[in-house]
């Protein structure tokens, strides 16, 4: 391997993609590149103008006038910035999340986005997550991991998280939610959620975040010949 490569997550919501990714960009001293929070700034945009998300031709009008930017914060930390202010935190409330994947599921949304992240993956080695990384974005990949677990052990982690920053959530909801969007992901024409025919799929159901982490590690010196920089991050 030289120095430069890319690895590609896909799965589905909740199945610990960004945590983990985020865990190995450290490890490996590689970028860490979370595109669902591009998707969710552009949702965002739409539910502050109030468009109708599926609106294709109004969404389309929107993107243009739409500055979103894009900065690592001196911890690491992906910020994502719209019209120049910080949106981080915001891009994260449950209704964006809706919002995120309505509006990509429209193939101009997903065309309109696609540069910006071969870009980077062209400008840096990357760990990249998202639903079409390995089969759209990065085909070429040196990496590609399906990541996956049960709707029911998703719900029960992203309840813990919520819970982790102090806000109560409903169970039920957080599965409806999961549901919802796992259906939209999967059923979408346009880059639908699936695992990459040469994908290595990793299911986390019975996995813990260590376990999966020295999983994904293993593979990833297996696969690319390359070591962590830094042990136990
Ligand atoms: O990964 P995250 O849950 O933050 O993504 C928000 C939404 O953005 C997802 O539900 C999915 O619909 C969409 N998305 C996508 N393609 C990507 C990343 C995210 O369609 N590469």
């Amino acid at each position: 391997m030289n120095g430069h490569y890319s690895i590609a997550i896909d799965g589905p919501s909740g199945a610990g993609k960004s945590s983990l990714a985020q865990r190995c960009a450290k490890a490996f001293g590689i970028l860490y590149v979370d595109t669902g929070a591009i998707y969710r700034t552009v949702g965002l945009a739409a539910y502050r103008r109030g468009i109708d998300r599926k609106d294709e031709r109004a969404i389309m009008e929107m993107l243009p006038e739409l500055q979103i930017g894009m900065r690592y914060d001196d911890s690491g930390e992906q910020r994502m910035y719209l019209n120049g202010a910080d949106v981080s935190a915001e891009i994260r409330l449950p209704e964006i999340s809706i919002c995120a994947s309505d509006v990509s599921s429209l193939p101009g949304v997903r065309a309109f986005l696609l540069e910006m992240q071969r870009q980077l993956a062209r400008e840096n080695s990357v760990i990249m997550d998202g639903r079409d990384i390995g089969t759209v974005v990065l085909p070429d990949a040196d990496l590609k991991i399906f990541l996956t677990a049960s709707a029911a052990a998703r719900a029960e982690r992203r309840l813990k998280q919520l819970a982790e920053k102090g806000v109560s959530a409903d169970y039920e909801e957080v599965l409806r939610d999961i549901r919802y969007r796992d259906e939209q992901d999967s059923g979408r024409a346009a880059a639908p959620l699936k695992a990459a025919e040469d994908a290595v799929t990793m299911d986390t159901t019975q996995i813990d975040f260590d376990g999966s982490f020295a999983l994904l590690c293993r593979i990833i010196e297996e696969r690319l010949g390359v070591r962590p920089e830094k042990e136990g991050v």
